[in-house]
């Protein structure tokens, strides 16, 4: 594992940072640039580390993902040189879970490959995200084909991705968590209308878009059913929980890139007298920042931990989840204030980590929905006459 993490330590350092400006200008040079990174990363073994080689990808379970993503994560471009990008990753693992093999051949295949991109469309501005029951896109059956109509959002990716994972509901009368499937779309299926919508000022381009979806009298084969029919949550769960630890294990590298920004600019600027590190308001951030990313790190390696051995990790994951979101934002701030003006340009990473961060407590569910999660199972417990035991 070790040997592993070095590995792509050492591909992040030669490839990635020093392209880290180019990358981020999005036009085509960084898209060949991207392509060509991908290129080298697979050649060199460093693929897909999320999924299990019977997947087609190199990985080695939860835990060793955990400390690979400590280096992965640092850039935001990492995670798509090594083809283990959101939303794909979770898509990938959901079509490995319950996918049939003709639908492994044509969606998961060439997705593990690097040569297709997919979104996950579930959010839709009319309803709550945060609650999904309310979901109104529908997908219909008619004869051999489902027809899908509705309108998404926030369906990140989705411009020039290959295909889509639909969440419709197709049985309307049952119960609320029976309502909804999951289809899988191709995305130049006619009646697909994707817009980019900016967001916190960024438009993005094809894998940092989050766009606006409709869904026009949209007509695929019956056979594009993932899973059951009606089980979408219980696949949205299985997809999700994982994808959430995903993401905090990425923050860990964007926390430790942080803080080392912090630590060496503390040392290098004076002023009144002294340099930074040596007033005690910065010494307060640097230290509240470590025991900050300590905490996560301990709490994901945890979930993790218990992710590959089997459990579900519904409160592990919940509860790093809307405390990681936090200490991300907040380690991110500390080293943006400690740089001054400098924080805020394009000079460094830390403005462009910053306002990604905050999307981290909203998506996947907002923090709030976390703890009510994590809270609700805990009194639970207590009701039971368990009690809760810390493990
Ligand atoms: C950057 C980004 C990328 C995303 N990518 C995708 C994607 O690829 N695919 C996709 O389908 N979706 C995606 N989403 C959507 C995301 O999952 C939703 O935004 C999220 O689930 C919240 O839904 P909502 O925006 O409708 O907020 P709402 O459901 O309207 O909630 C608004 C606020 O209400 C509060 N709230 C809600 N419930 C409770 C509660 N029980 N207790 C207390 N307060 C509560 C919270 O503060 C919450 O932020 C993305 C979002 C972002 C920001």
């Amino acid at each position: 594992m070790e040997d592993q993490r070095a590995a792509y330590r050492a591909f992040m350092e030669a490839h990635v940072y020093p392209n880290e400006a180019s990358l981020a200008r999005e036009d085509d040079d960084a898209a060949a640039l991207v392509a060509d990174l991908r290129a080298r990363a697979k050649a060199e073994g460093l693929w897909a580390p999320h999924l299990p080689p019977e997947a087609g990808g190199t990985g080695e379970g939860f835990l060793a993902y955990a400390h690979l993503n400590e280096e992965i994560g640092r850039c935001v471009w990492g995670q798509l040189v090594f083809n283990c990008q959101a939303p794909d990753a979770g898509n990938g693992e959901i079509l490995h879970m319950f996918g049939t093999d003709d639908q492994k051949e044509r969606f998961l295949a060439p997705l593990v490959a690097g040569d297709t991109r997919s979104f996950f469309s579930m959010t839709e501005p009319e309803v709550s995200g945060a609650d999904p029951t309310g979901l109104r896109t529908t997908a219909t059956q008619d004869g051999d084909e489902w027809v899908i109509d509705g309108h998404k959002w926030f369906s990140s990716g989705a411009e020039d991705a290959g295909f889509g994972i639909v969440m419709a509901v197709t049985d309307p009368d049952a119960e609320p968590h029976s309502r909804t499937s999951q289809i899988l779309v191709p995305a130049d299926t006619p009646g697909i209308e994707v817009e980019p919508v900016p967001v916190m000022g960024h438009r993005g381009r094809g894998w940092s878009t989050h766009c606006d979806v409709r869904y026009t009298n949209v007509r695929v084969p019956f056979s594009n059913l993932l899973g059951g029919r009606g089980s979408g949550f219980r696949i949205a769960q299985k997809r999700l929980g994982p994808g959430r630890i995903h993401h905090v294990m990425r923050w860990l590298g964007q926390m430790q890139r942080a803080f080392e920004l912090m630590c060496t600019r503390a040392l290098e600027r004076e002023a009144f007298g002294s340099t930074l590190a040596e007033k005690q308001t910065v010494q307060n951030w640097i230290a509240d920042s470590a025991a900050d990313i300590q905490a996560c790190r301990l709490l994901t390696l945890d979930a993790a931990h218990k992710i590959d051995e089997g459990d579900e990790a519904r409160v592990e994951i919940s509860l790093v989840k809307f405390f990681a979101a936090r200490a991300l934002s907040e380690v991110i701030d500390r080293a943006i204030q400690v740089h001054g003006g400098l924080g805020l340009t394009d000079r460094t990473p830390l403005a462009a980590m910053w306002a990604m961060a905050r999307g981290g407590r909203i998506y996947d569910g907002p923090d709030e929905v976390h703890r009510m999660v994590v809270s609700r199972r805990i009194l639970r417990a207590f009701a039971d006459g368990e009690g809760w035991q810390f493990s």
